[in-house]
């Protein structure tokens, strides 16, 4: 028996050059082996006559060699078997290339299973190169549900099979973690039992059943931690603030704030007056207004003698929300401060010796601040922008500085409120899911290449009335390199070509980050025309002058993530514009897109993209930050997602803290998930 942390060359014809190509796959382990899952499944269940086969279709059919031929040699590479097979009522030629073996395995009056495509040629019927192993043989490639697994170059469908069945074999399926209750209320399958049908079931039922299991596992781990972290901060008691009065805050105000932004600071302040720390999400379209709710925060916290500190993903953004912040606050008689990476040695030590000091009452930066050893007098109030940049493990720093902090994430992706609740178990979640009176719907346009002519006139004509235009391209990941000269190329071709007497810029994901820093900074001060870009712009630089985004091969992107981009116009006063140019024939997709131009609504792009590509999507890249799901991203349902956290979080409640075998073992993995988290977290 073997260990599940023993390396995968435990088995047998794994040796060092094999193991290379699974680390490939991130394969070191037994463990690894294991909890590597098909990602398709192939019905080779049926076994039936060579009369069931239809052409140019896979099948498989039992049936008697009754013509052996000893291999041709035709030329240098190219050798040929000829068998012919009967299965009582008919006979089959089959032609193997290649594989001289064949001709000694496939004796006369012998009976196989065979699987492979049925050929129609000017000779009539045949079929090359198919699988097949004897009748009395165990069936490995034959007679069942194959599984199709994840594979690099070297490693083929069946070495991965056999190894996974080897690994199988030499050491027990990880751990079970759900306790014998929940798997009974929730109809959830056995760990081993489970891990032996997600390899190798034996019926479509078992098939769902084992990945149901995995599903419900990976996010039964995953909110019991959010709960776990919750719990942790629930116990311990701050003092609640005093003073909540806010009134001369909104008196300053240049507007009436929204609905929506008055019940999200109401909800803070019953958090900051509860006495215990507050852990709120603020989840708001963008331009719902999200500042002045944090700014309110921030306010509070400076009113009760506390200091505040607000972070953003980017240095630009640190920059604009210092300068929006202290427009709003430094008449009010706060001081705020901006520390940010180009900042020399001695005057950042002015600074951080003022904010040990207290003398800066909020202080602004980004990310940064929590790494470095910037020490504050009273920090109580932690305020994180974009949250979608800031995993579990930021989000379990973030509580770190200071005693017990207040901490208020924002987030301007919207996601289903059903989703939300799973994602931040660990957190309260307050929706802004209303803009602020008077704002200009962005006007959104689906084209094809018909209407490129007249698309360039259009671009032109923006910036001819001065003002900004971004192009979005999508990433190629076809071949490495490849991505960036996608955008280049654009880039050039726009420069060149379309519009020599414009001011064209680029900035892409490969680009160092300072680097890319420049090039927003230039595009928002307004020494570039159009921006040629990938998602980069995605998240929140705030250009008001650009009025128009064109999306180039729009239907490579999600609509949650169309939304996003669309949301980098229409900031301003000038009426914006955003074109979707794609030239997709599918009528899916044609429809997804069409419905995406008929709403400015993000949490109605959020449910649709739900609706149309399952809750996978959310855990993936947009989410850096999240740990790496492997079941839940290929299939999950809201429904068992759903279960999972309600069962976890009621386990959590009665045995949070006992030291039962399987108690252990659940804290055990969440120790090990949300450490994954941390090597995403930049
Ligand atoms: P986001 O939620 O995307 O962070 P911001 O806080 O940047 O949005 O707000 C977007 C713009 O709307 C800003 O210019 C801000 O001053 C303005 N704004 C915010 N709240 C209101 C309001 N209640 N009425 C009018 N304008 C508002
Ligand atoms: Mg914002």
């Amino acid at each position: 028996m073997a260990n599940l942390s023993d390396p995968i060359t435990f088995l047998q014809g794994i040796g060092p050059k094999k193991a290379k190509l699974f680390a490939k796959l991130g394969i070191y382990t037994l463990q690894d082996l294991i909890c590597h899952f098909p990602r398709a499944y192939e019905d080779r269940t049926k076994v039936g006559r060579i009369s069931d086969l239809e052409v140019d279709h896979s099948g498989c059919f039992r049936a008697t060699v009754i013509r052996t031929s000893n291999f041709q040699h035709v030329r240098r590479g190219l050798d040929i078997v000829r068998v012919t097979v009967s299965d009582g009522f008919r006979r089959l030629p089959l032609i193997f290339f290649n594989q001289n073996y064949s001709a000694d395995v496939l004796k006369y009056g012998e009976t196989f299973i065979f699987y492979g495509e049925l050929h129609l040629d000017r000779g009539g019927y045949c079929m090359i190169n198919p699988v097949y192993e004897h009748e009395d043989s165990p069936p490995v490639q034959t007679r069942r549900i194959l599984p199709i697994y994840p594979l690099t170059a070297g490693i083929t469908n069946t070495a991965m099979t056999k190894a996974i069945g080897q690994a199988m074999a030499v050491c027990d399926a990880p751990a079970e973690i759900i306790p014998p209750q929940v798997r009974q209320d929730y109809g959830i399958m056995e760990a081993q039992r489970a891990y032996t049908a997600i390899h190798a079931p034996s019926s479509w039922e078992e098939v769902e059943q084992a990945k149901k299991r995995l599903v419900f596992e990976e996010f039964f781990v995953f909110s019991a931690g959010l709960a776990l972290m919750r719990e942790k901060r629930a116990v311990k008691a701050v003092e609640p603030y005093e003073f909540t009065n806010l009134h001369s805050f909104f008196g300053c105000l240049p507007f009436q704030l929204t609905g929506a932004q008055k019940r999200a600071i109401e909800e803070i302040v019953a958090d900051l007056r509860s006495g215990k720390p507050m852990n709120r999400l603020i989840q708001g379209d963008v331009g719902s207004g999200k500042t002045m709710v944090a700014a309110a925060a921030a306010w509070l916290a400076v009113q009760n003698g506390k200091q505040a500190a607000v972070m953003a993903p980017t240095e630009i953004l640190a920059e604009q929300h210092y300068f929006s912040l202290a427009k709003l606050l430094e008449p009010m008689g706060i001081r705020l401060c901006l520390l940010n990476g180009s900042m020399r040695g001695k005057e950042k030590k002015q600074y951080r010796d003022a904010i040990a000091q207290g003398i800066f009452h909020i202080v602004i930066g980004t990310q940064a601040l929590l790494t470095e050893d910037t020490v504050f007098k009273n920090l109580d109030m932690v305020i994180a922008d974009e949250q979608h940049r800031f995993g579990v493990a930021q989000r379990a720093a973030l509580t770190q500085k200071g005693q017990d902090p207040h901490v208020l994430v924002m987030s301007a992706t919207p996601i289903p409120r059903t989703l939300a609740l799973l994602m931040y178990g660990d957190l309260d979640v307050s929706i802004i899911d209303e803009l602020p009176p008077g704002r200009q719907p962005v006007d959104t346009f689906l084209v094809d290449e018909s209407y490129r002519a007249r698309l360039n006139g259009f671009i032109r004509k923006q910036v001819i009335d001065w003002h900004q235009v971004f192009v979005v391209c999508p990433a190629v990941e076809l071949e490495e390199g490849q991505s960036i000269k996608a955008v280049e190329d654009w880039a050039k071709t726009l420069q060149k070509t379309v519009f020599p007497e414009l001011r064209v810029a680029l900035v892409h994901g490969q680009m160092k980050g300072s680097e890319k820093e420049a090039v927003m900074r230039a595009f928002s001060h307004h020494e570039a025309d159009i921006l040629v870009a990938t998602t980069v712009v995605e998240v929140g630089v705030d250009v008001p002058n650009a009025t128009l985004m064109v999306i180039e091969d729009a239907d490579r992107f999600g609509l949650s993530q169309l939304h996003q981009l669309r949301g980098r116009v229409g900031r301003g006063k000038a009426k914006s514009y955003c074109v979707l140019c794609s030239q997709t024939q599918n009528p899916q997709t044609k429809q997804r897109l069409k419905a995406f131009c008929k709403t400015n609504d993000g949490f109605q792009i959020a449910e649709e993209d739900l609706r149309l590509r399952g809750p996978g999507d959310f855990f993936g890249s947009r989410q850096s930050g999240m740990p790496a799901f492997r079941v839940a991203n290929l299939s999950c349902d809201l429904e068992t997602l759903k279960q999972a956290q309600e069962a976890s979080k009621d386990w959590i409640e009665q045995f949070g803290t006992a030291h039962t075998p399987e108690c252990n073992a659940l804290r055990e993995r969440i120790a090990t998930l949300f450490a994954q988290t941390e090597g995403t977290m930049n």
